[in-house]
């Protein structure tokens, strides 16, 4: 009676096997994908923003005044690689899994440049907050370097 496979068996296999594919794609697609992102940016602007408070020689006085939009900064820039990675992520397990529908790699491109723009004005309204608590010589310098870091891609 039982001739060849149940039909339960090939669903069981076909879970299975889309279960491995989706832990493929998360174990390795998405993560990278989203890893290279947010390296692209944490190598950029935080080492620029880090070497700019060194190089300014902040005074602890300085640092003090700083520390409130310091810390929005910060939440600010967590929150914008947040949302630069989830919307890698998702850009990876799109072009896996629906690498036609050209509709939802399309959202997902606009996230990540709308979150990349977003992140570009975050961080020059910083400079500018930050200029505010500066001396003129340090706040004419951190102009310049911000200008070489938008036209060098510092
Ligand atoms: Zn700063």
């Amino acid at each position: 009676m039982n001739q060849g496979p149940s039909p339960l068996l090939w669903i069981v296999t076909a879970v299975v096997l889309s279960a491995f594919t989706s832990f493929f794609v998360a174990q390795f697609a998405a993560p990278k994908s989203g890893r290279a992102q947010s390296d692209l940016l944490t190598k950029s602007s935080p080492d620029f923003h880090e070497w700019l408070h060194a190089e300014l020689a902040i005074t602890p006085e300085q640092e003090k005044a700083l520390a409130s939009i310091e810390s929005q900064f910060e939440r600010q820039r967590i929150d914008l690689l947040e949302r630069i990675r989830v919307a890698g992520q998702s850009l990876a397990s799109t072009l896996e899994a629906k690498p036609d529908d050209s509709e939802s790699i399309n959202n997902c491109l606009r996230e990540i440049n709308s979150a990349q723009g977003e992140l570009q004005q975050v961080m020059i309204t910083h400079f500018l907050d930050m200029k505010e608590h500066l001396s003129p010589s340090q706040a004419t310098r951190l102009l310049q370097w911000t200008r070489e870091s938008i036209t060098h891609d510092r």
